[in-house]
């Protein structure tokens, strides 16, 4: 089924219905959003063969909803771009996607018109109006493996990879979102997409539409938490995907203004990302009982894991630092070096089988070779370190690269980390290995000190004594005033420990 389908069952049954607002405006009724994909859909159609790729380069704009139906009805493959990245990356992207046109924002159209090898459409243009030609809406019929979405990973452990999602991966996605982490999606409710709907919010488009939700845009095109907040006092049922550095961006501008929750959140789905322990219980005294937690990553889009609102109840530490149980539809291992799955209670890599796995990355056979050793439809090995308990809880260690291995034993970066910011006098906490003569790797903590407090590697040390094994605690504090993430918010461990190497490197 074509995932444009979704759009036309909802425009039929809530036509008159708000279906995008920018800010607190409603910019189209589900029938008016219905007739521009059909506009944009038959003016694509008209230049571009089946399977052609179109690439969006944009912050978060309303004419991402249609463009995406307008792509997907046509028959063709859409290829959001994360809009942070510099002219140079994006062309590799479209490049490397081969797109026949690309759509940008009015900020970034001049820099791409420049830049990109195919034409560039700028969402505010003459151009874009003239796609806005009414047509009806004619939905290609697509067969489930055909490619909707060029999923570029955010390229944390190096150049980007467009992970293959299909039609039926995607209306996977959405079904498994419906059964496991809203069920209560419908028109009543309100989609918020703070997060770039590039990459995570932009996924949560297709649960929360086909239900008949309204899509929101805010007016700043992106994440301003005071706005956000004054969103969710405004649009009935508002739900959203945030990261979980948003979530704490969230929690201290609802602190700033006296702690009053917001009349109509409903919902913040978080993921991405670690949410650490501590940080979750402070969002949950400050907003209430609203989260959810998927674990996903582009590779099987938002879905591997999850703890529902419910879940999130528990008084139990181990449940809510962990992320959850397998998804509906959804088949998760954890696999020894050989491929064998490891009994509950030993660590090893996440896989996941089933219909959100990924087809493969895009004109990159090595990667896929390495992602999905027996092909579309086996074992997706996810590069993550997790460890399933007997009641068949997944929890995350880490990425695979990023373990420290000190003398022998393997030390979970998280793990140190969470300890860490359970102190007082820190504020942000990255923990990386450092290369050692004597243990092979030790273990380096970067640490963000709260302001105003002192940087007290004796006293972070005594904390780490009280609380993990000796031999897991860092060797070495260094105490820095960021550090450093991507345009999503993650915190790009490669780039600390080069940095680390070069600190440490003789000098001269
Ligand atoms: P991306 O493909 O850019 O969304 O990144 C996916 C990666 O983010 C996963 O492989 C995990 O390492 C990490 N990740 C995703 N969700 C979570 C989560 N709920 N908790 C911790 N890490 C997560």
């Amino acid at each position: 089924m074509n995932l444009a389908v979704l759009l036309d069952q909802a425009a039929t049954r809530h036509a008159g219905l708000p279906a995008v607002c920018l800010g607190t405006e409603t910019l189209w009724t589900f029938a008016q959003l219905h007739a521009r994909v059909g506009a944009i859909a038959a003016a694509l159609r008209a230049d571009h063969a089946p399977g052609a790729r179109i690439a969006l380069c944009s912050e978060n704009r309303p004419e991402y909803v249609e463009l995406l139906f307008g792509i997907w009805a046509a028959g063709l493959v859409a290829v959001p771009v994360n809009y942070k990245l510099h002219a140079r990356e994006v062309r590799q992207i479209v490049e490397d996607a081969g797109a026949a046109l690309a759509f940008a924002s009015p900020g970034l159209a001049p820099d791409l018109q420049q830049a990109l090898p195919c034409p560039v459409i700028a969402l505010d243009g003459a151009a874009y109006r003239a796609l806005l030609a009414p047509a009806p809406l004619q939905i290609a019929p697509v067969a489930a493996d055909a490619l909707a979405w060029l999923f570029y990973t955010s390229g944390t452990t190096g150049r980007s990879k467009g992970a293959m999602l299909t039609h039926g991966n995607l209306l996977a996605m959405a079904v498994a979102h419906l059964a496991d982490i809203e069920p209560e999606l419908g028109p009543q409710c309100s989609q918020l997409h703070g997060a770039p709907m590039s990459h995570g919010s932009g996924l949560y488009l297709l649960p929360s539409l086909a239900r008949g939700a309204r899509q929101v845009v805010p007016a700043s095109h992106g994440f301003e938490p005071d706005e956000f907040l004054a969103l969710c006092d405004t649009h009935p049922g508002s739900g959203a995907f945030l990261a979980p550095t948003m979530v704490q961006r969230l929690r201290e501008a609802l602190a700033a203004r006296g702690g009053r929750r917001p009349r109509q959140l409903r919902c913040i789905v978080y993921g991405g990302g670690p949410m650490y322990l501590q940080e979750l219980r402070r969002a949950m005294d400050a907003f209430g009982p609203v989260f959810a937690q998927i674990y996903g990553q582009g590779e099987t889009p938002m879905t591997i894991t999850g703890l529902t609102r419910a879940d999130h109840g528990s008084a139990d530490a181990q449940q809510l630092a962990s992320v959850g149980w397998p998804r509906s539809g959804t088949e998760v291992a954890i696999l020894g070096a050989q491929g064998a799955p490891l009994p509950a209670g030993e660590p090893g890599e996440i896989a996941v089988r089933g219909a959100t796995v990924m087809a493969g990355y895009w004109r990159n056979p090595e990667a896929t070779a390495q992602a999905l050793p027996q092909g579309a439809g086996g074992w997706l090995w996810t590069g993550d370190i997790g460890v399933l308990d007997h009641g068949g809880r997944l929890s995350l260690r880490d990425r695979s690269k990023d373990v420290v291995i000190s003398g022998g034993s393997n030390i979970y970066p998280r793990e140190v980390e969470e300890v860490l910011l359970t102190h007082p006098g820190v504020a942000e906490a990255c923990v990386v290995g450092a290369p050692d003569a004597q243990w092979g790797e030790v273990v380096v903590a970067y640490v963000v000190v709260a302001p105003g407090l002192p940087q007290d590697a004796a006293a972070l040390d005594a904390h780490c004594l009280a609380h993990i094994a000796r031999f897991k605690r860092p060797k070495r504090y260094v105490f820095v005033d960021a550090l450093p993430k991507n345009s999503y918010g993650k915190v790009l461990k490669r780039a600390l420990r080069e940095l680390d190497a070069q600190r440490e490197a003789p000098q001269g």
